[in-house]
Formats: C-alpha cells, structure tokens, sequence
C-alpha cells in the first residue's frame, strides 16, 4: 500500500469509529490503520496502548507522529485529525475536498464514505439535468429553478417536510422527492443549533461547534447570531456533504447578493441588474450598470489563500455571461485571519489573468459603492 493511502486508510477509519454507535469491534478501516501506525510511528513517540490513548494522539498536529511520507501536500501538517474529540476541519475539508473527487477503491471498503458519494450526487443529477434543460431547451427557466434550489439549500439547513413542499410545488425538472433526499430527519425531542454565519451547529460536551472553527469558532449560546432551533414533529437537517459544499460556502456569497440587491434599490438608476450565479453558476454574480458595463464576481471562502491560488483561473465571459471587469470577491473572514491574503492570491494564481481583481468583501462593496458615485457625477468609470 502506498503511504498516502494509508493516510487515507486512517483517516476514514477515524471518520468511520466516530460515526458508529457501538464502538466495539473497531471499523476494520480503522484497525487496519492504527495496524500500519503501529509500524511506522515516529520514532520519538510510541503507540499509545488504549483507544483513549490513541484518540488522544490524534487530536496532535500529525506531523508530530506521522511518518512525513504518509502526509499527504493537501493535508496541513501543523493540525491533527481530531479536534475535541471530533473530526477536525482539516480532516473534514481533506475528506469532502480531496478524497471525494478521488477515483478510487476506498467506496468499496467504506460505508460512510460510499454513502457521502451517493448524497452528494444527489445534488450533482439535479444540476445535470437543469444544465441539460439550459442549453437545449429553455435556459430561463433552468437558470430559475437552479437559483431557486441553491438558495433554498443554504438558507434553509434545517426545514421541515412542510417547507419542502410548499416550495417545490409545481416547480418543473426538480421533484419534491429529490430535494428531500438532501435532507436527514432530525430526532424529536431534542435542540437543535444554527450560528447565521456558518450554519448547523453541533453540540458536543455542552459547547456548540461549527464546520470550520478556524473561519467561525465562537458560539457562546447568547451569541445574537447562535440560534436554538427546537425539534418539531417533520424537522429535518442538510446532509453533511451538501452542507460543507454549498450551504458553508454560500452564506457569505448570499450575504454580499443581498448587499447589492440593497444598493440596487438605493441607486437603481445606476445600477440595473444583479444576477445570482449566472449560466448556472458559471460565476457567483454579475453587475449590470447604466452605462452597460458588465462586473462579473466569483465568490471565495477558501481559509489558506496557497490552496487558493492553485485553482484560480479567468471567468468564463462567453454570451450573456460577458464582462467588462471581473473579480475574485474573497469573505472578510478569511482576509481577516490571514494577513495579505488578496496580495498572496494574486502572486500565486498562475493560472489567473492580470486584469482579474482579487478583492475583499468589504473592498469590493466600496468599489462598487465608488462605481455609483462616478455615474452619479455623470463621468465614466
Ligand atoms: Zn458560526
């Protein structure tokens, strides 16, 4: 076996121990994991004897008992798997990002994992079949039930049947059966957490933990953002892969739409239009202003700006998807946490051309702001 796959080999046995009720015998994938750590552990720390031993290593940053040749360059070696006893947002970003896209054998051995495939395509027929209806048969409509199940999606993560229903009624290419696939039942008689900037909230030793700590990490319950949502007879929740694909990445892409959409209303003689993942999401949202220029933004919520900057490239501009200025618009969360991040990107994005802005939220909303106040002023920007 080769090292990176015993990484992968460890890491969705860890995945697979937490997810079981019982924790005795151990997932094979895991005891074939802690069999081939046993092996190779570096040299200065030793293996732990008991599984609270081990759960406990693997809460370390894994450069620190790894070999390096199992880690693989995806993985940052300065976190651990674990993350107060759960799977950290390192392990879960590496295992949604790197390991799902991955053609492999590792379906057939894991459960969990086969199962995280088969719901994430669940999200992947749909949008099939609406960019199969866009470009052969009626792009209008595609594009407007498109926008209206991703929406949908990231700002109900807890909904009820009821909800579904009411909204996917009389909606042609999707069934109400398909988007309730998305969703798991929520058990009765228990509450339920959401924080408005990240999402579904898990609750574990009385403290409530988001997706990606690093981006969103406090959630004191008298936080005005942290929600209780009580158990009611019908709840249910998102599925976790379309959670941590669309409902975390799309809230602060929503959150800027609606900034816009609020200056649209303020200055509609100057900024015409605003159109929501356009060509199905070709990119996130395109500006239309009076003097017909065209802005074409590609939100990013992307913690480390290296990682990035390896996938950026120009926007697609082809049709009614053309631009006059284009930009990379990235959270404030994440510019906030790391510094030069926008500067970074733009060094590093090889792939990206010259003319294409790399911006944060709060800059991008000024410039748009500046755009207005030139027209206003009747000169062109
Ligand atoms: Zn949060």
């Amino acid at each position: 076996m080769m090292s990176s796959s015993k990484f992968d080999y460890l890491l969705i046995g860890v995945k697979e121990y937490l997810h079981s009720k019982k924790k005795y015998p151990y997932p094979d994938l895991l005891h074939q994991g802690m069999n081939n750590l046993s092996l190779e552990i570096t040299k200065t720390v030793s293996f732990p004897k008991t599984m609270r031993g081990f759960l406990k290593l693997l809460e370390e940053p894994v450069k620190d008992y790894l070999p390096t040749n199992w880690i693989p360059s995806e993985f940052d070696r300065d976190f651990g798997l674990l993350d107060m006893g759960s799977f950290s947002e390192e392990a879960n970003d590496y295992l949604m990002e790197i390991l799902l896209t991955k053609d492999g054998i590792l379906q057939s051995f894991s459960t969990i994992f086969k199962q995280l495939e088969i719901d994430n395509q669940k999200f992947i027929r749909i949008l099939n079949r609406l960019r199969k209806a866009y470009t052969e048969d009626e792009p209008e409509k595609a594009q407007e039930v498109y926008v209206k199940v991703r929406r949908f999606v990231i700002e109900n993560q807890y909904a009820t049947i009821e909800d579904i229903r009411k909204t996917f009624r009389r909606i042609e290419y999707v069934s109400i059966e398909e988007i309730g696939e998305l969703y798991e039942d929520c058990e009765e008689n228990r509450d339920y957490w959401y924080c408005d900037r990240c999402g579904i909230l898990t609750e574990k030793n009385g403290q409530l933990k988001g997706l990606k700590p690093r981006l969103c990490g406090n959630h004191h319950q008298d936080l005005n953002y942290v929600h209780k949502v009580t158990s009611k007879n019908g709840l249910v929740r998102i599925k976790e892969g379309i959670r941590q694909r669309v409902c975390f990445p799309g809230m602060p892409e929503l959150n800027l739409y609606s900034a816009l959409e609020k200056l649209k209303t303020e200055h509609s003689e100057y900024l015409k239009d605003i159109r929501l993942y356009p060509g199905l999401d070709r990119y996130d949202i395109q500006l239309r202003f009076t003097d017909e220029t065209v802005w074409a933004i590609d939100f990013k919520d992307v913690r480390n700006p290296y990682k990035l900057a390896k996938d950026l490239n120009g926007l697609y501009g082809e049709g009614n998807l053309r631009y006059d200025q284009s930009f990379y618009v990235i959270s404030d969360r994440c510019v906030d946490i790391y510094p030069e991040y926008t500067k970074i990107v733009k060094e590093e994005a090889k792939k990206l051309p010259k003319q294409t802005q790399v911006v944060s939220d709060q800059f991008f909303q000024e410039q748009v702001m500046e755009k207005i106040t030139q027209l206003q002023k009747g000169g062109n920007v």
